[in-house]
Order: structure tokens, then C-alpha cells, then sequence
């Protein structure tokens, strides 16, 4: 690993922003850092996204940013990102036992079942390194040794869009406010992924039930006490979280049960399912955030805040009838109602 070295093409450092205030700005600066897996290929989609966070909120306040990949990052890939990052950023390898088939894994059985999914045209069914991507963000991101040093983490992908102004350090709001986990975005997943997910969620609850938390969001997840799972989950390509808890043994047991009963490479379980009924099993329901100030779009879902003063005082640029939160496939307007908050005003005419 190293840390990319800042860009001096003009003879001053063009990417600290020093007409901002420093990340001080607020409050203390938190120990967090954003982070993003990619590859090399995806340079110029991330490139965009990397903007819209500096432009609407990390100029002010500089945080790192870790990259990780499988392969070794390009000279282009560190030279575009170092130089639009206005905090430092690191570039790390992913070790290939965390980018690889377990031992225990069939590898006959995983072909055969990618075959099938292929037939049968589901979205990346047939994809291997798919398969590895889920994998690695649902048990291993957060335990790359860049990552060690951070306690906070907001995950970033490549073509995301940030559409108002964010004005104050979410970071800072999920330590002060004790949250463990947030969600822009939540719907139902497609069933042929993750048909034997919930089964395998069920052994490791009767395994574990020290893990399960009081007061948790089960009643999202399940609308008969936890019998079947309803497919409602968070999308987890964006996530703003605690890295303490990802790398606690509640969350490795999980993930190591999980693991081994072969679902991410005999199934295709994607890291989002899999983040959201551990938050919603292993958290209270309180440690939870809704973020509906963070306006963001990834393909094919927008995230417009309800509430035309806010976007307004915020500066957004994205458009209100595209909201997705009440939508029918949504699963926010159940999130509200399981945990009892109160919808903001106007919500019923975006439904
Ligand atoms: P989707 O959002 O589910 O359609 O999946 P993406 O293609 O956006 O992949 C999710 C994240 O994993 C993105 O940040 C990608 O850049 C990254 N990613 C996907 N596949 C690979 C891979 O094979 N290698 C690396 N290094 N990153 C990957
Ligand atoms: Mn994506």
C-alpha cells in the first residue's frame, strides 16, 4: 500500500482548498475515511462520482479516501483520483485469499449454478468476479489493512451522483447520535439471487442467539415474526457505517456462518441483502440512519429529499418526481412504519 502523493502542477497545491475551512469546521474531525473498490477500468465513471462528493461536501472538510482492488491500481488510476481527492488518499491490494474460492466451495457445483443463471438471464449470474466483489464487501473491505487505522466509513462507487449540498459531517452525526449503519435507498431483491439466503439467516440465529439485538428491525425484514424473509434490504452501494462494528464477532460470526453455507458462489447473495438483515438483526433499530438529506442517484434509483425548502436552502439539482423513497418497490416507506418514524411532509404526493 502506499498514500498517493499530492499534485503539484502549478507550482501551489491545487487540491487543498484552502479558501474552506479545514475539517475542523463543526466540530472535531472523526476518524473516517471513504471508500471505494474498483478497477482500473472504472477511472473515469469514478472520476465523476469522486466530484460530486468533493463538490458537495468533502471539499470542506477533506477526509481520506482508501481504493481496493483485486489487481494492482494503473498509474492513471491513482494520478486521476489523487488529483481530484481533496484528502489524502491510499491505494490498496486485496490478498488473493480474500478475492478467491474457499477451500470448502464445490467448484463443479458454483459452475454448474452460474450455467443455469445464465440461461435463466439473471443479472450478472454467470459472473465469477460479480461473485467475489459481493463477497469481499460483505466479509472483508473493512478488514484491509488500510482500513485498520479508520472507525468510520462511507462507501462510494463509480457513476453516483450527490444532489444537494451537505452542509454538515455525517460522520459526526452517526457518532454523536450513537449510528452504527445508514441507508439512502431500500427495496426488495431479486429472489432467484438469494432463494436459500433466509434459511441460512435462521441457522445462524439459532447458533447465535446472543448475536440477535433487543429492539431490532426483524419486523422489516419479515412480516411473519422472522418465518420468511420479505427481500427488503438496504442498497448498499451507498452505506455510511461503523467499521467497529463490521469487524465485531457478532458481524464475523454472521458472515463466517454465511460463508460456509456457500449462498455467494452456489446462490448469487450480494453484499447488500447481507449488510442490511445483519443491521437489522445485530443493531437496535435506533442505530439505524435514514439519511433523507444525502440526494443520490445510482442506476437506476434517485433519492430526492421530500421537502421543497430543504432542497431549496441545499442547492439540489435533482428532480422531485423521480423520488423513489414511496414508491411501490420501495421498502423506506415500511422502514418508516416498522419503526415508527414520521414521514416527512408532502410524502403522500410522491407515492
Ligand atoms: P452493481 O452496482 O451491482 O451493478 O455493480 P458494480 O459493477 O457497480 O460493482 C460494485 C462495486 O464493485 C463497484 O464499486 C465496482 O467498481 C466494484 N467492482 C465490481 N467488480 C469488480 C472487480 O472485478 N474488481 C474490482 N476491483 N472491483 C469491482
Ligand atoms: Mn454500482
Amino acid at each position: 500500500p502506499e498514500e498517493g502523493s499530492k499534485l503539484d502542477t502549478t507550482g501551489t497545491t491545487p487540491n487543498l482548498a484552502p479558501e474552506f475551512p479545514s475539517a475542523a469546521a463543526g466540530g472535531p474531525r472523526m476518524n473516517a475515511t471513504f471508500v471505494t473498490l474498483a478497477r482500473n477500468s472504472d477511472v473515469w465513471e469514478l472520476a465523476r462520482s469522486i466530484r460530486h462528493v468533493e463538490d458537495r461536501f468533502n471539499e470542506k472538510y477533506h477526509y481520506d479516501w482508501v481504493f481496493l482492488n483485486n489487481e494492482e491500481f494503473s498509474e492513471e488510476f491513482k494520478k486521476v483520483t489523487t488529483n481530484l481527492v481533496s484528502g489524502k488518499t491510499h491505494y490498496g491490494l486485496i490478498p488473493v485469499d480474500h478475492w478467491s474460492f474457499p477451500d470448502f466451495i464445490d467448484q463443479e457445483k458454483a459452475e454448474a449454478v452460474r450455467e443455469e443463471m445464465k440461461n435463466k438471464k439473471i443479472i450478472y449470474g454467470d459472473s465469477i468476479s460479480y461473485r467475489h466483489m459481493c463477497r469481499y464487501e460483505s466479509g472483508f473491505f473493512f478488514r484491509h489493512e488500510l482500513m485498520n487505522k479508520f472507525e468510520w466509513y462511507w462507501r462510494v462507487e463509480p457513476s453516483i451522483e450527490l444532489y444537494c449540498d451537505i452542509d454538515y459531517d455525517p460522520f459526526k452525526f452517526m457518532a454523536d447520535n450513537k449510528k452504527k449503519y445508514s441507508f439512502v435507498l431500500s427495496l426488495f431483491e431479486y429472489v432467484e439471487t438469494i432463494p436459500t439466503l433466509w434459511d441460512s439467516v435462521k441457522t445462524f440465529m439459532s447458533k447465535h442467539p446472543e448475536h440477535i439485538a433487543e429492539g431490532n428491525a426483524l419486523g422489516w425484514l419479515s412480516d411473519d415474526e422472522g418465518d420468511t424473509y420479505n427481500h427488503c434490504h438496504f442498497w448498499s452501494n451507498f452505506e455510511i457505517g461503523n467499521l467497529n462494528w463490521l469487524r465485531s464477532k457478532a458481524y464475523l460470526d454472521y458472515f463466517n456462518s454465511l460463508d460456509r453455507d456457500g449462498g455467494f458462489f452456489y446462490e448469487r447473495w450480494g453484499d447488500a441483502p447481507v449488510h442490511s438483515i445483519a443491521a437489522a438483526l445485530m443493531l437496535k433499530q435506533d442505530e439505524i440512519h435514514f439519511f433523507n438529506d444525502i440526494a443520490y442517484y445510482h442506476v437506476p434509483f434517485t433519492h430526492c429529499p421530500t421537502g421543497e425548502d430543504y432542497r431549496l436552502k441545499h442547492k439540489c439539482h435533482c428532480e422531485p418526481g423521480k423520488n423513489f423513497d414511496w414508491k411501490s418497490y420501495s421498502c423506506t416507506t415500511k422502514w418508516f412504519d416498522v419503526t415508527g418514524l414520521q414521514k416527512p411532509d408532502g410524502w403522500e404526493k410522491e407515492v
